[in-house]
């Protein structure tokens, strides 16, 4: 058995340890686990400074997973595109394939709640039909590997599942979808990175919601990907009282980049039943990009998306840095909140941008230099 198989073995699951070990009545913990499975990995559990603390609130079950607040088991509706089990299929080129129903901790905000953690509605045995779906669907060129979370399966499942998808001459891109670098770095292991890098291209959208989870393990097992020629982009869910503040997503979004992983988005929390207590208002998100943008580098900033209920898909936010848009300019505001003036393109007389009219504005704007570069071939 390998290190990271043992250190799951000894993962926190049943009520009764989890009522000794945080000090949660047994009843309380006993009630939620009739709603979704409880799962603490000593590694992650070791980073758990204080009760309450923001990777506490992560994993460690709450009451309030218990209240209906109108919210939804399935908010993305999901089920509705899936053809067969282990298959979404919403957008036309690419296509969600849900291999594992296992996690190395369960977040206690799961979006796909509902199923994870249940082998009854995602299986490896339900592989087999996910790939002939694949197989029969031409239009599909993208496949993104999910779950639960895909690197939770053996070396020999990924390698039978990824040797398949290979074989299918439309399959070009290949996605995998994991938190296990930031629940369970111990798990990318050399061998790992080496049967992943046979398959490519390959790529991988990690999830990490806190500065505090990027630790020298967890930056050591993300380089181990980007080493094998894996481009990492990571997924953080904005969650309140883990990660609704400016200065601790700038942190995290700073540490990623750092450990060569592109923060890809920050997602809104969806509307699943018994998460009440996570979501945000939507401006904090807007607040939040704010400050990021323009304050750090561009490479640091992700999109803020709200994945639409219903299954309209993701909807980026953006703060309004738009003012106005005429025929004549557009008004812009700047990452500092100081306003700047564009000059529209003229259309159909083949007359460009003055250059006296860019002298003026710059002019304007001495105080502080415009957002954009004036560059000579505005002027041509
Ligand atoms: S790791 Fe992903 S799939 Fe697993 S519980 Fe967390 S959010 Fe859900």
């Amino acid at each position: 058995m390998d290190t990271w198989q043992k250190i799951l073995q000894k993962s926190l699951t049943s009520a009764k340890e989890i009522s000794e070990h945080f000090d949660i009545p047994l009843a309380e913990v006993e009630k939620i686990q009739n709603e979704f499975d409880i799962k603490i990995n000593p590694y992650y559990l070791s980073l758990i400074k204080e009760k309450g603390d923001p990777i506490y609130k992560q994993v460690v079950p709450d009451l309030r997973e218990l209240e209906d607040n109108g919210l939804f088991s399935d908010p993305l509706s999901e089920d509705r595109d899936s053809p067969v089990k282990s298959i979404v299929h919403r957008y036309p080129d690419r296509c969600l394939f849900l291999v594992s129903h296992d996690c190395a901790s369960f977040c206690r905000f799961c979006t796909r709640k509902r199923k994870v953690g249940d082998p009854t509605q995602i299986n490896p045995k339900f592989i087999d039909e996910g790939i002939e779906y694949i197989e029969q669907h031409p239009e599909i060129r993208d496949v993104i590997m999910s779950g639960g979370d895909p690197l939770l399966l053996s070396d020999d499942w990924l390698k039978y599942i990824l040797h398949k998808l290979r074989r299918i001459p439309h399959v070009e891109i290949i996605r995998i979808g994991t938190r296990v670098p930031c629940f369970l770095p111990q798990r990318i292991t050399t061998k790992l990175a080496n049967i992943l890098k046979k398959f490519h291209p390959i790529y991988m959208n990690v999830h990490f919601n806190h500065p505090d989870e990027l630790t020298p393990i967890a930056v050591a097992a993300l380089g181990k990907l980007v080493d094998a020629g894996i481009p990492l982009g990571c997924q953080t869910v904005l969650l309140k009282g883990v990660n609704d503040d400016p200065d601790v997503m700038k942190k995290l979004m700073q540490k990623l980049l750092l450990a060569r992983v592109r923060p890809y988005y920050i997602y809104q929390a969806d509307y699943v039943f018994g998460t009440e207590h996570f979501r945000t208002r939507v401006e904090k998100g807007l607040e939040i990009i704010q400050a990021i943008r323009g304050w750090t580098s561009g490479l640091a900033v992700p999109h803020f998306v709200i994945d639409s209920p219903g299954g309209g898909g993701k909807i980026p936010l953006l703060p309004e840095y738009v003012v106005k848009i005429s025929d004549e300019e557009v008004v812009l505001r700047n990452y500092q909140g100081n306003i700047f003036r564009y000059s529209q393109a003229k259309e159909g007389n083949g007359k460009h941008h003055k250059p006296e009219i860019l002298a003026k504005q710059m002019k304007e704007n001495q105080e502080s230099p415009p957002c954009f570069e004036f560059d000579e071939s505005m002027m041509m």
